[in-house]
C-alpha cells in the first residue's frame, strides 16, 4: 500500500469546518486505501507561545477529535509528535540542506510573521516548514492530504527530498500533496475571500466544530452573501453562495448541480436555514464522541501509546539510513 502521512495543529482547542473539510475528511478517507500515518504536532504548536497546561490539554482534545471524526486506531497510526524524537533529528539535517532564501520565501511564515509582529516571530516559526519536511519524509510518504495553503510546503519537501537523494544517494522517497479542488479552501462566512482560519478575523466567520450548535447555526443563518437572489455557484461572482454550496454539497454527499436545482427560485433564507441544520446534525454526534474519548483518558493515552510505537519502528529506520547517508559516525 502506498504511505500517508499528515499533522494537524492543536493550538486552537477546537478544530474549525476548513481544517475538517479540507484535511481531516481526506485523513479519514485515505486509511482505505494508504497505509496512514498521522499526528499531533505539538513541535510545531510551539512555534508561537504556548501555555503548558493548555498545550498539554489541547494535544488530548485534538487527538480525541480526529478519533471523533473517524481515524480508526485499528486503520491508521496515530500519534503525537514529540513522541517521536526522530521528527527534531531529521529536522536538524533538513536545516542543514535548506538555502536561506529558500526558506524565506515561504508564505505562510511572511503571513503568520506579519500577524504577530516581525520581532515577535521566533526562529522556530521561520523553520516550522523544514520540520514540516522532516515529517514527511520520515515516513517515506507517497501522499499528503492538506488544504491549499501548506501545497508550496509539499513543493519544498519534494525539493529537499530530491536534493538529498542526488546528494547522497536515494534515500526518500518523493512525495505528492493531496490536495481535493472543491474543498482546499473553506472561506471565512463573514468574509468569503479569505480562508476559514484559527486566526480569523471575526469568530462569527469561523466555524467551530466544538462550538454549542446553536452558535454555530446562527452562524450559518448571518453568513454573508451577496445582494443578488440566484442560488448558484461562480465562486468570483458569488463566492459567498459557493462557499456555502460547497460546504452543504460536501456534508451532505449532494452535488452542487443538485443543490442548484433544489434551491431553484428559493432565496438565500432557505439555503442557509437548511444548511444550519445540516450542520447541527454534524456537529452534534461529533461533540459527543470527542467528548466520549475525553471522558476515558486512558483509552486514548494507550491508543497515542501504540501509535508512537508503531510511528517510531517506521521513523527510526528511516532516520538511521539518512544518518549513514549523511556520514555520521555509528554510536558501537
Ligand atoms: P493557521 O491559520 O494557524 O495556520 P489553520 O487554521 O490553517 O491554522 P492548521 O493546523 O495549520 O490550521 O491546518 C491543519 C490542516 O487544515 C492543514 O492541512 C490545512 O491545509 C487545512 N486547512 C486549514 N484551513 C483550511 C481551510 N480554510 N480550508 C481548507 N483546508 C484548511
Ligand atoms: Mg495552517
Amino acid at each position: 500500500r502506498p504511505r500517508a502521512l499528515s499533522g494537524i495543529q492543536p493550538t486552537a482547542g477546537s478544530f474549525h469546518l476548513g481544517n475538517y473539510l479540507g484535511a481531516i475528511r481526506q485523513y479519514v478517507a485515505l486509511q482505505e486505501t494508504h497505509d496512514a500515518f498521522y499526528m499531533v504536532v505539538d513541535l510545531h504548536a510551539i512555534t508561537v507561545p504556548q501555555d503548558p497546561a493548555e498545550l498539554r490539554a489541547n494535544t488530548r482534545l485534538a487527538a480525541a477529535q480526529l478519533l471523533a471524526a473517524g481515524l480508526d486506531p485499528e486503520r491508521c497510526t496515530l500519534f503525537i509528535q514529540s513522541h517521536v524524537p526522530e521528527h527534531a533529528q531529521l529536522g536538524w539535517i533538513m536545516n542543514c540542506l535548506t538555502g536561506f532564501g529558500e526558506a524565506s520565501r515561504m508564505t505562510q511564515f511572511k503571513d503568520k510573521s506579519a500577524k504577530q509582529g516581525a520581532d515577535r516571530a521566533t526562529v522556530g516559526l521561520f523553520t516550522y516548514p523544514i520540520l514540516q519536511v522532516a515529517d514527511i519524509l520520515l515516513y517515506q510518504a507517497d501522499a499528503v492530504p492538506v488544504g491549499e495553503d501548506q501545497r508550496q510546503h509539499i513543493e519544498l519537501t519534494r525539493d529537499l527530498a530530491e536534493r538529498f537523494n542526488g546528494r547522497f544517494g536515494r534515500t526518500f522517497t518523493v512525495p505528492a500533496p493531496h490536495i481535493v479542488k472543491e474543498v482546499a479552501k473553506i472561506y471565512d462566512l463573514q468574509d468569503p475571500t479569505i480562508k476559514m482560519s484559527k486566526s480569523a478575523s471575526t469568530p462569527k466567520g469561523l466555524i467551530n466544530l466544538l462550538d454549542e450548535p446553536k452558535a454555530t447555526a446562527k452562524k450559518v443563518r448571518s453568513a454573508v452573501t451577496d445582494t443578488d437572489t440566484v442560488i448558484r455557484f461562480d465562486s468570483v461572482e458569488k463566492p459567498g453562495i459557493s462557499n456555502l454550496l460547497t460546504i452543504y454539497s460536501t456534508l451532505t454527499g449532494t452535488t452542487v448541480t443538485e443543490l442548484e436545482q433544489k434551491y431553484e427560485g428559493k432565496g438565500y433564507g432557505a439555503l442557509k436555514t437548511d444548511l444550519a441544520d445540516v450542520m447541527v446534525e454534524f456537529v452534534t454526534p461529533f461533540r459527543t464522541r470527542t467528548q466520549e474519548y475525553l471522558d476515558d483518558p486512558e483509552t486514548l493515552d494507550s491508543i497515542l501509546a501504540k501509535g508512537a510505537e508503531k510511528a517510531r519502528a517506521v521513523a527510526a529506520e528511516t532516520l538511521a539510513a539518512a544518518f549513514d547517508r549523511v556520514g555520521f559516525l555509528p554510536a558501537k
